[in-house]
């Protein structure tokens, strides 16, 4: 038998607490989530900040605690700042930079409850510590953001993660850690300067594969480069849907078949209400991808819903279905 899909709680149970808060992350381990995702960016004092956009302005009060500080682009970046100051921020749900309005105007609203930013490690304490009190064994997925722009300010991230990752016992291949990241030449940099050990996942674009030329003949050959450095992909859920043979690409439908000759695991990106149209189930939307693709897991908002999908999925005694 193979093992289910594994839910993987995209932000924390961000549909229903502000994306990375602890609230979020304790939430999603209640709910069931088999792994707990933390998107890191540095601070000035190299603290590793659990946080999603090198910038701070989209999830927390900084332009208002701290007028005045962002660079000529507009943006207040965490690495502009010390964790001292990065702790004082309340931090919300996204807000829309052009509209001033919620990204998600159904889900937990900017205002009422103070939330705060975290680091990496405070995280770590409180999962490992849930799994103690809970006797449970749920996961880390950190994906280090942007590692280009951390060099480009004189910085090594991925250092800084790996050490800590290490000081909290995830180092190996059998640990429960997947190191994601859309940059191949960082993870090439971490397998072979860093020779970790650990689980590393490439994420796929939304975009560049989809463009217009790019040769579907090809995609054999990028997941075969891939599993020279890594463990698994980490694609938009529209790549490794079969529908897509419907716009003619049919070689397309065979991602998660072409990643699992070659030893790679499938987490596709990101199952969400919102993505469907008004009034449509999350859960059987879910459960039809899992048997249609094979996948080996997938992230989500919702990871109630998840734990749901995937249950219904081992229940049903379909096989895969393939269209
Ligand atoms: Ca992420």
């Amino acid at each position: 038998m193979p093992s289910p899909p594994i839910v993987i709680a995209h932000r924390g149970a961000s549909a229903y607490l502000p994306e990375h808060t602890l609230e979020a992350k304790a939430l999603a381990h209640a709910m069931g989530a088999d792994f707990i995702e933390q998107d890191l960016v540095l601070s000035r004092d190299d603290e590793i900040m659990v946080i999603h956009d090198v910038y701070l302005e989209t999830v927390t009060n900084v332009a208002s605690r701290f007028p005045g500080r962002n660079r000529e682009d507009g943006h207040y970046y965490a690495i502009d700042f010390d964790w001292a100051e990065l702790r004082q921020l309340d931090a919300h749900q996204r807000m829309d930079p052009e509209t001033g309005r919620a990204v998600y105007p159904d889900r937990h609203p900017p205002e009422g409850a103070t939330f705060r930013l975290h680091r990496l490690g405070d995280e770590l304490e409180l999962i490992q510590e849930l799994n103690r009190a809970k006797g449970k064994r749920v996961g880390i997925y950190p994906e280090i953001k942007n590692p280009a722009f951390h060099r480009r300010e004189g910085r090594d991230i991925s250092k800084r993660v790996l050490d800590v990752l290490n000081a909290y016992g995830y180092s190996g291949k059998n640990d429960r850690c997947y190191l994601q990241c859309f940059d191949p030449a960082e993870l090439k940099r971490i397998r072979s300067h860093y020779h970790s050990r650990l689980k590393l996942v490439q994420l796929l674009p939304e975009n560049p594969l989809w463009e217009p030329g790019f040769d579907p003949s090809t995609l054999g050959k990028i997941v075969s480069e891939i599993a020279q450095y890594a463990d698994g992909i980490g694609p938009p859920l529209t790549l490794s849907d079969t529908r897509a043979d419907e716009d003619g690409y049919s070689h397309w439908i065979s991602l998660t078949d072409l990643a699992h000759d070659r030893g790679l695991v499938v987490h596709p990106y990101t199952f969400k209400k919102e993505m469907l149209p008004e009034g449509a189930n999350l859960v059987a939307f879910t459960e039809n991808f899992l048997k249609r693709t094979g996948v080996d897991g997938f992230f989500t908002d919702y990871p109630d819903l998840g734990v749901r999908s995937v249950k219904r999925a081992g229940a049903s005694p379909n096989a895969p279905i393939r269209n």
